[in-house]
């Protein structure tokens, strides 16, 4: 995955440094936060592909720059622990950590791990037709289908569907929609999402019952198989 960048956040130096001359072999861009603050302030500085977090660090601790960061993003995140924080893995599921890696390790360990999610998002991005029942994308055609039917959708709809497709059975807030379809810039209500969602349900007929309100929080593209 070369070319990707990563941001890397991490109190003790040497560690960081290490972890930084192995991703730099790989030819993955490094980007150092040495705690809390640092690292969100880097989170909105630039785009990255993976986070690298330990948990305990100065400023703010890893778990709450992780939910931070999943307000408005997907983006994979591998967690560096300690082994007396073991306990602490079922919550850090519940927020949305992608992978652990239980310090002391080898940092040969860390790179495949990170090598495997940046390799699985980056397929995710790169399926170019996706199949649902009888719902269909061709993203190369930017074309959705009902039953084969080229669906009519506006290009927002579009996106949105997208959106929900590619993470099937997750519960999405209206913010992470709002960011993914509109983008970072766009400063606009909450209920937009809403308006757009209840379009796309109509438009997606029987299949629109798919998209699941999760009341105070969201959507959720339901699929069972
Ligand atoms: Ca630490």
């Amino acid at each position: 995955m070369a070319g990707s960048t990563i941001l890397l956040v991490e109190d003790e130096k040497n560690l960081r440094k290490l972890i930084r001359t192995y991703l730099e072999r790989e030819m993955i861009n490094v980007v150092e936060a040495a705690d809390g603050k640092e690292a969100l302030e880097l989170w909105e500085e630039e785009k990255y592909d993976l986070v690298i977090l330990d948990v305990m660090l100065p400023e703010y601790d890893g778990w709450t720059v992780c939910k931070r960061i999943r307000q408005n993003s997907h983006i994979p995140i591998i967690m560096l622990t300690a082994r007396s924080e073991e306990d602490d893995k079922l919550f850090g599921f519940d927020l949305g950590v992608d992978d652990y890696v239980t310090k002391p390790f080898s940092v040969k360990e860390l790179i495949a791990r990170v090598k495997a999610l940046l390799k699985r998002s980056n397929h995710q991005l790169m399926i170019e037709v996706i199949e649902v029942g009888e719902l269909k994308v061709d993203k190369k055609m930017h074309q959705a289908f009902l039953h084969d039917e080229p669906l009519d959708l506006t290009p927002k709809e579009y996106d949105l569907l997208l959106v929900f497709l590619h993470n099937q059975n997750q519960a999405l807030t209206r913010e992470i929609i709002l960011d993914r379809v509109w983008g970072y810039d766009y400063y606009g209500d909450l209920r937009t999402v809403d308006t757009h969602v209840k379009r796309l349900r109509k438009k997606l007929k029987h299949m629109g019952k798919q998209i699941v309100t999760v009341r105070g929080l969201g959507y959720r593209f339901e699929v069972t198989n």
